[in-house]
């Protein structure tokens, strides 16, 4: 049976569009692109045009994209050059609700003596402006606030900051690893220095990721080695991914607008009639500036576990918190930033919808989703006392 897929924040499907376009590349088009002969020199073109598909989806000239292969990795080679472009500044501002790729690198850089600010959040996700303003000073090296949040969708006001950065001269990085090829992203109005974007959010497959750096940011390769990507990521290049990542933001441009108006229309009738249907559930997260395919319901005095196990029987996948946390029994970092309630928060499924999406799909989670809740709190005591008051 085909799983209905609401976990898109997770990973994707590749589009067929794009596994048939890169798999001459995985079969007879097998040459390395730094040889001389024309076998393998010919994917060096490919790969160019591949860069501008990508550059084009955000704005960019295609000199300013680099592939990496992931978004972690693009975030950890921002975050690197910047620190190490400018060795006096020991301090670091970032957010306390960004994903571990650059939470944990941020961790990293205090370890090794670096001061990390981490931003909050208010209890709609939204970043505290005032703590931006109060804590940049003259030894700031790097500014990283992502664009999206993975796990509530609620956006940043990441053109205000990189404005107020612009003119102080303080470099600006921002994870849009979520946000690229859901909404409208332009480099030459967003004053950003440098930008992740990862593939296997986008239909594009896992493995492959790029890094925005502006003409003019000092940059230094994180990964070091042969001259590919000009000297700024050496790797013998996945030739096939970075094909699929070109056409996947080719995709993505060409549908953006039609998509994000029919992905928010089909995820606000999820919501509506979840919280219409479960007594005791809230939206964790601003909704009026959030990703078009994302939302966050905290159904109170449940286990999400629990609800994520019930909805696996249905064929139904979705997820409690980031790809990266669920496994491990932590309540979401960011629902605890936002001041999420304990008992909302381990009751928080996240619901990320992709353009595969049907109605007759999302009308089936709206029809099991109150029978998986009602049977699952009549299990807990609390849960149980809650229901079956007058
Ligand atoms: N940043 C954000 C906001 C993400 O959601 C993710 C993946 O979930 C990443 C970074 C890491 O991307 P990748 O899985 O390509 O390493």
């Amino acid at each position: 049976m085909k799983p209905i897929y609401l976990d898109n924040n997770a990973t994707t499907a590749v589009a067929p569009e794009v596994l048939e376009e890169m798999l001459p590349y995985l079969k007879e088009l097998y040459g390395n692109p730094s040889s001389m002969h024309t076998f393998g020199g010919q994917n060096h073109r490919r790969i160019e045009e591949a860069r501008a598909k990508v550059a084009a989806l955000i704005g960019a000239d295609p000199e300013e994209i680099i592939f990496t292969s992931c978004g972690t990795e693009s975030d950890n080679t921002a975050l690197m050059s910047a620190v190490e472009s400018y060795p006096r500044k020991r301090h670091v501002i970032t957010t306390r609700v960004e994903h571990p790729a650059v939470l944990n690198f941020a961790r990293h850089l205090a370890r090794k003596g670096y001061r990390v600010t981490y931003l909050p959040v208010d209890s709609l996700g939204r970043l505290d402006m005032e703590a931006f303003h109060e804590a940049l000073d003259d030894d700031t090296a790097v500014v990283s606030v992502m664009y999206a949040n993975n796990e509530t969708g609620v956006i940043f006001p990441v053109a205000e900051i990189a404005e107020v950065l612009r003119e102080r001269g303080i470099l600006f990085h921002t994870d849009a690893v979520q946000a690229v090829g859901k909404v409208p992203i332009d480099v030459k109005e967003l004053a950003v220095d440098m930008l992740s974007l990862s593939g296997h959010k986008l239909h594009a497959p896992k493995g492959i990721g790029a890094l925005y750096v502006r003409r003019g940011t000092r940059f230094h390769p994180y990964i070091i080695g042969g001259h590919q990507e000009r000297g700024r990521r050496a790797g013998t290049e996945n030739v096939a991914s970075i094909v699929g990542l070109g056409k996947a933001c080719e995709l993505a441009g060409e549908a953006l607008e039609e998509e994000a108006g029919y992905l928010s229309r089909l995820r606000d009738r999820l919501e509506r009639a979840l919280l219409q249907s479960c007594p005791d559930a809230r939206v964790n997260g601003d909704t009026t500036n959030r990703l078009p395919n994302t939302t966050n319901i905290g159904f109170e005095y449940v286990e999400g576990e629990a609800i994520l196990l019930r909805l696996d029987e249905y064929g139904i996948c979705a997820s409690s918190g980031s790809a990266c946390t669920s496994g491990s029994l932590q309540p979401s970092h960011v629902l605890r930033a936002m001041g999420v309630p304990f008992t909302a928060i381990h009751g928080s499924i996240r619901f990320s919808l992709s353009r595969y999406n049907t109605e007759s799909e999302i009308d089936r989670v709206i029809e099991v989703m109150p029978t998986i809740i009602r049977e699952l709190r009549l299990l807990s005591p609390y849960g149980k006392e809650r229901l079956t008051q007058p």
